[in-house]
């Protein structure tokens, strides 16, 4: 059985004539930059993040780039993230002359803890930036009370994140703006590259607006240097179609992430601990296991599509050598850099799917030698247990 990581012809194949119509309006308009389907789709994203503002943006990258210039964030400032994220969180950081600072993850749900914020705060730091992982927001409450008490805005990157909530509150609407990306692999994914900030400030949604444009109000005069971040409106066509699908999708996700999890349960594979008062969109369903490059192999064998999100973390990037400040150690995230695994969990998985890929993965890791009773020590760890695990994959 031929399992992809993710399929994206099943997904279209159920809306194709929709998103060749729709598509079709749009070149048939010759509305080339912005327009209506981009207005359309910024006010329907913000009804969903249940903000009061959207701005289409070129790329999730884009969006996160725009919020910290929004902020003024540049040289000599500081902003604080988490090391276990994709690369474009502390890129752009780095990309607007900022430093990343970097705190270690909650290793049960591989977000930001917000218990190491506070000691990495100084008189510089200009944001946080919270990244929602795998498709489950971080712990807002703490991170949003440290932040106002030093009146710090937070930026959250929802790029996998989407109609998430978090205490039934929406993802992107409770830092002073959210960062979508439609990237084809997010859950919400153009037919090429796209992205967008919500907030529930107009004062912010003005900055926004102008900084997609080259910082320019009115045209040709430019107050600041943003940058041509603009969301492509054949993009924001194909977005308008799938948006009414998402919850579906997600609802789908989710079913089949229950499915993995009383397959897996009772095994020595770590499933993605989902928190109590967070409803995930599981754009990534992410297992832990030891062995973790000897699974994949196994699995790709089997024909079994995965994918390592992420094999390095930030502050061990070339990129970022002497470029990067570390607070306190960030051995979670370097633990769960080398033991995360995703597994496919797009909606269109059927369960004989499901089936085999659980029973491929039970194959490999309840059969390895070095398998003990004890699971892997995921958040319990005291200092050097973690990493004893990390160095056993070495
Ligand atoms: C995908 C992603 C981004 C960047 O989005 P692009 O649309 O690819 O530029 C940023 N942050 C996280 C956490 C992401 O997963």
């Amino acid at each position: 059985m031929k399992i992809p990581l993710l399929d994206l012809k099943a997904q279209y194949a159920g809306i194709r004539d929709e998103v060749l119509r729709a598509v079709g309006e749009v070149l048939d308009s010759q509305v080339c930059i912005l327009g209506p389907k981009v207005e359309e789709l910024e006010k329907k994203v913000a009804e969903l993040s249940d903000c009061c503002f959207a701005v289409g943006m070129s790329s999730g990258t884009d969006a996160l780039l725009a919020a910290l210039m929004a902020f003024g964030v540049g040289p000599g400032d500081e902003v604080v993230t988490t090391p276990f994220t994709f690369f474009a969180t502390a890129g752009c950081v780095s990309r607007v002359g900022a430093l990343p600072v970097f705190v270690d993850i909650d290793p049960r749900t591989f977000n930001i803890d917000p218990a190491r914020i506070e000691a990495a705060i100084t008189p510089r730091t200009r944001a946080i930036v919270p990244v929602h992982l795998f498709g489950q927001m971080c712990d807002m409450d703490p991170i949003m009370e440290i932040a106002n008490r030093h009146c710090i805005p937070v930026i959250e990157d929802g790029a996998q994140a989407i109609s998430a909530t978090y205490k039934g509150r929406e993802a992107g609407s409770i830092g002073a703006i959210g960062c979508f990306s439609f990237y084809p692999s997010k859950n919400l994914g153009g037919a090429g590259d796209g992205g967008m900030c919500v907030t529930n400030d107009a004062k912010l949604h003005e900055m926004l607006l102008s900084l997609r444009s080259h910082g320019a109000k009115p045209k040709y005069y430019h107050k600041y240097v943003g940058g041509n971040f603009r969301l492509d409106p054949l993009q924001a066509a194909v977005l308008l179609v799938k948006l009414p699908h998402l919850d579906r999708w997600s609802e789908a996700r989710r079913r089949n992430a229950a499915v993995y999890d009383s397959l897996f349960a009772g095994s020595s594979v770590v499933t993605p601990h989902i928190n109590n008062n967070c409803v995930s969109i599981y754009n990534q369903y992410s297992i832990r296991v030891r062995g973790r490059d000897a699974l994949r192999k196994a699995l790709s064998e089997a024909g079994i599509g995965t994918e390592i999100y992420y094999p390095a973390p930030m502050h061990l990037q070339e990129c970022f050598a002497g470029r990067c400040r570390m607070v306190g150690s960030l051995e979670h995230s370097e633990a769960a850099a080398n033991q995360v695994l995703a597994l496919p969990i797009y909606p269109e998985l059927s369960n004989d799917q499901l089936h085999y890929v659980a029973q491929s993965v039970l194959e490999v890791t309840e059969k390895q030698p070095f398998r003990n009773k004890t699971p892997i020590a995921v958040g319990w760890a005291v200092n050097g247990e973690m990493k004893g695990d990390h160095r056993a994959e070495e």
